[in-house]
């Protein structure tokens, strides 16, 4: 195999909620289609990791108590992760995990858990949940990573994202993070409909469960590029795939997205 990736899963046993570990599968079989080689290793509070040798780390969503019990081995951590993160470290965070690579997530129950900084933002519990299915344009909000030479395109389906949102935190960009994309259809990160997500480098925040890679192959490719540029130092391009069944699934989240109502509980 000429080229490989390591991925690193944080905390799989605590952070794992409506198909995230998909995300995971969706990467590994991406690579394996190509002929690029995959490692998945995973942690839990407590092992060890050396996230220099890591291009591409993977936190999924959690419950409240999930959250609370990585918090302190997350914090551990956090020089390195933050270290990696500006050499050019991959990382996709869902929910939960979004919120715990901000700056803190204060719970329905008043408890504050801290996070790790990553993205300039904080996470406040509202007393109504957001749940329902999402539909977001990221093209006007990360222009620079969405539109870059490895898409050149207008086309939506390589910049729109579906998923499914179900959370109770509202969660806040300061001056320093960028949204993951402009809402379309859903609640998103304060549940007005406005924006969704978070982007610092190659630093990735979203609330789309579901898990978000299968049905949106483009950033699952997205996060695979930047994983072997950074092992590399070069622009490394994908053979293209059939993405038949991944581009039905995608329409498929769109409508059902559309028809569907989005429930503040
Ligand atoms: N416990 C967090 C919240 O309710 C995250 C939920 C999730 O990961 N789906 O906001």
């Amino acid at each position: 195999m000429k080229y490989k990736i390591k991925i690193l899963h944080l905390y799989p046993d605590a952070m794992n909620l409506y198909g995230d570990y998909g995300n995971i599968l969706t990467l590994k079989k991406r690579c394996e289609w190509r002929g690029i080689g995959v490692e998945v290793e995973e942690i839990s509070v407590g092992d060890k990791a050396h996230f220099e040798d890591i291009d591409l780390i993977f936190l999924g969503g959690g419950q409240d108590r999930g959250q609370s019990h990585i918090a302190s081995d997350l914090q551990m951590r956090a020089p390195k992760i933050k270290e990696e993160i500006e050499k050019g470290m991959v990382a996709l965070t869902v929910c939960g995990g979004f919120q715990l690579f901000g700056k803190y997530f204060k719970t329905a129950t008043g408890e504050n858990i801290p996070g790790i900084g990553v993205f300039d933002a904080w996470t406040e519990a509202g007393s109504k949940r957001l749940i329902g299915n999402v539909i977001v344009d990221c093209r006007k909000t990360s222009s620079d990573w969405v539109l870059s030479e490895h898409f050149n395109s207008q086309e939506t389906l390589h910049t729109t994202l579906v998923g499914f949102e179900n959370h109770s935190g509202r969660t806040f960009l300061g001056q320093n993070t960028k949204p993951l994309g402009q809402i379309i259809k859903g609640l998103g990160n304060i549940g007005d409909g406005s924006f969704e997500g978070a982007v610092y480098k190659n630093a990735f925040g979203t609330y789309l469960h579901g898990p978000i890679l299968p049905k949106n192959p483009w950033f699952a490719d997205h996060l695979i590029i930047s994983a072997l540029k950074r092992r590399y130092d070069t622009y490394i391009e994908l053979k293209p795939l059939d993405d038949g069944l991944e581009k039905m699934a995608h329409e498929f989240a769109k409508i059902r997205a559309h028809n569907s109502k989005s429930a503040s509980i």
